[in-house]
This record gives structure tokens, C-alpha cells and sequence, in this order.
């Protein structure tokens, strides 16, 4: 388990007015992936708007601070580490949530990693790495999130996608199948929760500035900026106001959808 006190920095600077405004109070929000990066910023967000948030990521360290910057700042969040891809540990942290925090309302899949190569080289590790944290963990928070949503007759299920599973990127087979086999996942879950008034929809960010896309260099990055109609990259929190808006009591029927957050790269 990867173990890291290294401080954060806040999600990415956002303005101080003009955000929206959604009453989550009373909501329980899961959210993973939550130690950085773009789910830090959706969980900074759903408790910026009264929902208490689970979070969970690999790093205990890390959700520890971000807790803790939550609650200076107000809000309501536990941290819940976990690996999730493992199957027993989804159920089981699932069931810690629900039993601890009483409901589970939102849940927002989007723990990822990348393992970027071109095809002829890439490694059977390399291939079920990926799938099986962008593409099982989804899966398995689901299956078990699902349960007591139903039960409420309620539920917001929010899947971080990505614009390399609609359209794919060179260097990215494993990572490209995994968003695109989420975006089916997604609606196919969506015609089956409908009728118990859940709804189920993606988010596929285009480029968005992140330890994720660093890795790139700045070099790949500027090339990147230069073909984004928008000439940037996005930010964290402007993927983070698009789940709030999935994520609303008022957006119940919107369902089964892919909300493309990219700048208009892929029009
Ligand atoms: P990031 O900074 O690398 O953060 C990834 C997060 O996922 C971390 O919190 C990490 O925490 C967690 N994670 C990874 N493997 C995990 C596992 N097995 N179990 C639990 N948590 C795990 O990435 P990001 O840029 O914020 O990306 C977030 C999501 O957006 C991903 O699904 C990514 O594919 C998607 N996305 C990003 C971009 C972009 O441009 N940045 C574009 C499109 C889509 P631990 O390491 O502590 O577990």
C-alpha cells in the first residue's frame, strides 16, 4: 500500500464566487480516489455543499489530510483507505461507510491510474493494472453501493471516464478500453437502477492539470494546449462543478449519460 505524509496542495485555485450551489446536507457521498487531484477536488466540493464525505484511495496518509482540510473548512468527511480493486475490501468498506455514516446517497467512481505504452510493448501487467482499478473498481463500488440505494430509493452514481474512451489516444490501449468499458458499464447500470430512482452518468474529462497529466512533461503539455480549442488545460474543480451538477436531488432525470468536460477537444 503506497504510503505517502507528502502534503497536498488545495484543489486547484477556484473562484470564490460564481460556483454552484446545491443543499447535499444529510447526504452521505463516497468518493474515491480522493487523496488528489481531480476527486479531491469533487470531495472538497460535495462537502463544500453539506454532504459528509467518504473518502477513499490507497493512501491513508493523504485522506487523513484531506480530511482534515475538509473540516477546517467546515465540512464533514471520514477517510476510508482502501484498495478498489479488492473485491472483500469494496464490500467491506462499503458496508464501514453505511454502517458508520447511516446512508450512502452519491457515490463518484474515480480512482484511476494510467500505464501508458504503445501496444506492441505493453504488458499483461501493465494491461490488467489499469483495468482492473479504472474498470473492476467501478464495478465493485457499484455492485455494492447499489444495495442500500436501492433500498433509500435513491442514489447518485457519478463514473470518472475519459475522452481517450470515446475517441482513444496512441499509447493508452489499456487505459482507453477501461474508460470506454465504463462508459458502457455506466449506462447499461443506468437502465437498471432508473426505476429505483438512481441515476447513473459519466464525466469524461479532456485534459485536466494533475499529477496524472505532469507525468506527461511539459513538452507533450504545451503541444496538448495548443490543440485544445479552450488553449488550456482544464482544472480540477471545473470537472468537480459538473458531478455537483450530476450529483443534485434536481437532476434526477439525467440518467445514462457522458458529460464531455474537455475544452472542446473532441467537439
Ligand atoms: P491522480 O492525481 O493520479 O489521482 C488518482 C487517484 O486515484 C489518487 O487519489 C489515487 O490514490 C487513486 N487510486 C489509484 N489507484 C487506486 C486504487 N487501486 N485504489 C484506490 N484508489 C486508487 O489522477 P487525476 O488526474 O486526479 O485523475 C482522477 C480520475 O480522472 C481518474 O479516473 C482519471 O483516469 C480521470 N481522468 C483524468 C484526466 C486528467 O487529465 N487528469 C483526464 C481524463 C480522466 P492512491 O494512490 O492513494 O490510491
Amino acid at each position: 500500500m503506497a504510503e505517502d505524509r507528502q502534503t497536498q496542495p488545495a484543489a486547484n485555485a477556484a473562484p470564490a464566487a460564481g460556483r454552484m450551489k446545491v443543499d447535499l446536507a444529510g447526504q452521505v457521498a463516497i468518493v474515491t480516489g480522493a487523496s488528489q487531484g481531480i476527486g479531491r477536488a469533487i470531495a472538497e466540493t460535495l462537502a463544500a455543499n453539506g454532504a459528509t464525505v467518504a473518502l477513499v484511495a490507497r493512501s491513508a496518509g493523504k485522506l487523513a489530510d484531506v480530511a482534515a482540510a475538509i473540516r477546517a473548512a467546515g465540512g464533514a468527511a471520514e477517510a476510508f483507505p482502501c484498495d478498489v480493486s479488492q473485491a472483500t475490501d469494496v464490500q467491506a468498506v462499503v458496508e464501514a461507510i453505511h454502517g458508520k455514516l447511516g446512508r450512502v446517497d452519491i457515490l463518484v467512481n474515480n480512482a484511476g491510474v494510467t500505464r501508458d505504452t504503445l501496444l506492441p510493448r505493453m504488458s499483461d501487467e501493465e494491461w490488467d493494472d489499469v483495468i482492473t482499478t479504472n474498470l473492476r473498481g467501478p464495478f465493485l463500488f457499484m455492485r455494492a453501493a447499489s444495495r442500500p440505494m436501492m433500498q433509500q430509493r435513491y442514489g447518485r452514481i457519478v463514473n470518472v471516464a475519459s475522452v481517450s474512451g470515446l475517441i482513444g489516444n496512441p499509447g493508452q490501449a489499456n487505459y482507453s478500453a477501461s474508460k470506454a468499458g465504463l462508459v458502457g458499464l455506466t449506462r447499461t447500470v443506468a437502465k437498471e437502477l432508473a426505476g429505483r430512482k438512481i441515476t447513473v452518468n459519466a464525466v469524461a474529462p479532456g485534459f485536466v492539470a494533475s499529477d496524472m497529466t505532469a507525468a506527461l512533461g511539459p513538452v507533450l503539455l504545451d503541444e496538448v494546449k495548443k490543440r485544445v480549442p479552450a488553449k488550456r488545460l482544464g482544472e480540477a474543480w471545473e470537472v468537480a462543478e459538473a458531478v455537483l451538477f450530476l450529483v443534485a436531488p434536481s437532476a434526477g432525470y439525467v440518467t445514462a449519460q457522458v458529460l464531455t468536460i474537455d475544452g472542446g477537444l473532441i467537439g
